[in-house]
């Protein structure tokens, strides 16, 4: 590459291979499912991607709507990324998008950023058994995250594979910090207050990495949220026992969480990041920004 360029500023290169050296310099085209996977993808790829997120920030990637930009980004990618472990599952809304854009063929470049990482399950009847796709809330599976995109854009850009292979090593390293430093700071929880609440119970991972127990409305995004009898068993496990809080998540409709801290008398104290990254320019507009916010809205609230 840098022999190349010599040339060309050398001019001993003709003009007419300007094109296959423009080629080669061009952005990889890259598409990504929702918010953190674009943060994490482009963290590893740097300067060398050029990446499109489908579902918006603050929206939930359990169930989109693809709309034609989408499809057009999707059918240009040279590469495309999605989380599986059940997240893009609703109406099975990926998969069309793959079949739309012409990607659903087996040697098409998508891949499974979570491949590798242990799958936690659901429990709730109609579902118990499905995967429960939330395991970039535990940063162990987010450093896995990072590996399976770095491994993926060197194979198919392999001249920069170097690049991706330094970005992958830095990242992998902050976000071991982060997760040192939640651990520290989580063991400033007494062990009788380490009961998480959220209304969808996207913090498996998350609880078995930092050892707290889950309460929730509904165990996963999809259609029935918020129905009258998951408040109702919600709020016959909060009389059970002392919760010192509930929560609420960015990208989750607030409502059914309100109606709980109603009849409770428990407070919502704080919202979590979940299934999307923060606004641009708040604390949770980065991956690692979102898992530290949380960190710190949980030590806050239950400490
Ligand atoms: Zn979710």
């Amino acid at each position: 590459m840098i022999r190349t360029l010599l040339l060309i500023a050398l001019g001993l290169l003709g003009p007419w291979l300007a094109p296959a050296w423009a080629a080669s310099g061009a952005k990889l085209k890259v598409v990504t499912t929702y918010s953190i996977l674009y943060d994490i993808v482009r963290n590893v790829g740097g300067e060398r991607v050029e990446i499109h997120s489908l579902a918006p920030v603050g929206s939930n990637p359990h169930e989109y709507d693809p709309l034609p930009l989408d499809v057009q980004k999707t059918s240009d990618a040279d590469l495309v990324f999605y989380n599986g472990l059940n997240l893009e599952a609703g109406n099975a809304w990926f998969d069309k998008l793959l079949g739309t854009a012409g990607k659903a063929g087996a040697d098409a470049p998508v891949f499974r950023i979570s491949a590798g990482v242990a799958p936690q399950h659901l429990t709730s009847s109609g579902q118990a058994g499905a995967e429960d796709p939330h395991a970039w809330l535990d940063a162990r599976n987010g450093m896995q995250y990072a590996r399976n995109a770095q491994a993926a854009l060197s194979r198919i850009d392999p001249d920069n594979a170097a690049t991706y292979q330094a970005n992958a090593a830095a990242y992998i390293g902050q976000l071991q910090k982060l997760h040192s430093k939640a651990l520290a700071d989580f063991a400033q929880i007494p062990a009788e207050r380490r009961y998480l609440v959220t209304s969808e119970g996207a913090f498996k991972y998350f609880c078995a990495a930092y050892g707290f127990e889950a309460g929730y409305i509904w165990e996963i995004n999809a259609e029935n949220q918020g129905t009258p009898q998951q408040v109702i068993a919600l709020l016959g496990q909060l009389k059970q026992r002392r919760v010192p809080a509930l929560f609420v998540e960015t990208s989750v409709d607030p409502r059914s969480m309100q109606m709980v801290a109603r009849e409770s008398g428990i407070a919502i104290a704080g919202t979590l990041f979940t299934d999307s990254l923060g606004l641009p320019g708040t604390p949770g507009d980065s991956y690692i920004g979102m898992l530290a916010a949380n960190v710190e809205t949980i030590l806050a609230s239950l400490r």
